[in-house]
């Protein structure tokens, strides 16, 4: 056996973390860190946060499972508020972000077997996107790096380069059911996609009989400054997959639809043991209670603002560390000059945490509960790990 009784595929920095508070990380040796990583998008509310303990606590006396055999209240009262919220007109509540897509592509594919078309059962994805570790959405992911070894690709997913509509009308076969898309690219660098794009695939999918498909399981529940970044576009989803923020540090996912949509998603064709427990939606709802309130996401988009000019001046001030600044809302990217595991060291050095991604980008997810004097406090660490980089380079 070498080093640990765990399976070896993560490469875990050498930090263990004893307890949260709000946007801090205390770790096992007493020292304090800034979290701008928020578990990968997850801590929505930081941690620790007062309401979230409390729904928890709370439901943790009372009953923790009971399985979908019978009414779950709690998940019945998220279920209207995520409807009441959004585009959609039904919810199928799960565990994590992947099992979300795996309902939400099962759901595409069923709808199109019952409107007669069971030849329809392939999707479009892009090149960059993540949807996910299960067989389905390591094949709709698309990248090489997580399918070696694996067997068979699953068959039904059709990649094309990012952002080129000639080859999303190129991709549309008969076979064709649905168009699966991140709005906001989270593990592919904080891509946006562009607005024009997004209407060009709603005219796409409603030409060809397609269902289009948004998974904002890293950029949705307030990221953006709106509860859904699709809310900035303009563009509805006939589907769209969440997880990640909607359950603050709990395990929570869920695949939404319109009525037509999930028309064939029929008694028994889709289950989960522990999809919507009573813990999970006890805290699903106390999040949704937080960031509803009123004036609530505007403070994050005025959070946004100060925190992206900040970073702007640090870019300006050492382009040779950072090319610029991208991203909406909390949900930012650094696109790095240097590497951006060196940068993300750096940040680790200066006791802060944020997370790389892919096209040399380090993100910053910070609560969306962070204060002013955090968001100055990070950007004096950003400053100083980019000044300590270039002066090693100089
Ligand atoms: C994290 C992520 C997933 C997968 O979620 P898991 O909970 O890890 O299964 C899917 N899509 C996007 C955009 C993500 O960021």
């Amino acid at each position: 056996m070498s080093g640990s009784a765990l399976y070896e595929t993560f490469a875990r920095a050498p930090l263990a973390f004893d307890r949260g508070e709000g946007s801090w990380l205390v770790a096992e040796d007493g020292r304090r860190f800034l979290d701008f990583a928020g578990g990968i998008a997850v801590n929505s509310l930081g941690h620790g946060h007062p309401h979230l303990v409390a729904a928890l606590t709370e439901q943790a006396g009372k009953l923790w499972h009971t399985s979908n055999l019978y009414e779950i209240p709690g998940q019945r009262r998220l279920g209207e508020r995520l409807v009441a919220a959004t585009f959609a007109d039904k919810v199928f509540f799960t565990n994590s972000g992947a099992e979300a897509l795996e309902c939400a592509i099962k759901t595409a594919r069923r709808y199109q077997y019952v409107s007669g078309h069971p030849e329809k059962f392939r999707t479009i994805t892009f090149e960059g996107a993540f949807h996910g570790r299960t067989l389905a959405t390591i094949a709709a992911g698309g990248q090489e790096k997580y399918l070696e070894g694996f067997g068979p690709k699953v068959d039904g997913f059709d990649q094309v380069p990012f952002g080129d509509i000639a080859a999303v009308e190129k991709a549309i076969t008969p076979e064709t059911a649905a168009i699966l898309i991140e709005p906001i690219q989270g593990e592919g660098g904080i891509r946006e996609v562009p607005t024009a794009f997004l209407k060009r695939l709603r005219e796409l999918c409603d030409q060809h009989g397609l269902l289009l498909i948004f998974d904002e399981v890293q950029c949705g529940i307030g990221r953006t400054g709106k509860l859904f970044a699709y809310e900035w576009t303009g563009v509805t989803p006939d589907i769209m997959a969440i997880a990640k923020g909607i359950g603050g540090g709990f395990p929570v996912g869920a695949c939404l639809a319109t009525d037509e949509a999930a028309v064939g998603m029929t008694p028994g064709v889709h289950g989960t043991t522990f999809g919507g427990n009573p813990l999970a939606m006890a805290v699903g709802n106390a999040v949704l209670d937080v960031v509803l309130e009123d004036g609530f996401l505007d403070e994050v988009k005025r959070k946004a603002l100060l925190m992206k000019q900040g970073l702007a001046s640090i870019s300006d001030e050492f382009p040779e560390i950072i090319e610029s600044v991208r991203g909406t809302g909390l949900m930012l990217g650094l696109k790095c000059k240097a590497s951006n595991t060196a940068v993300n060291g750096a940040l680790r050095q200066e006791e802060m945490l944020a997370v790389p991604a892919g096209d040399n980008v380090v993100r910053l997810l910070p609560p969306l509960t962070v204060t002013d004097d955090e968001i100055r406090e990070a950007l004096s660490r950003i400053r100083a790990a980019a000044k300590g980089l270039s002066e090693a380079a100089a």
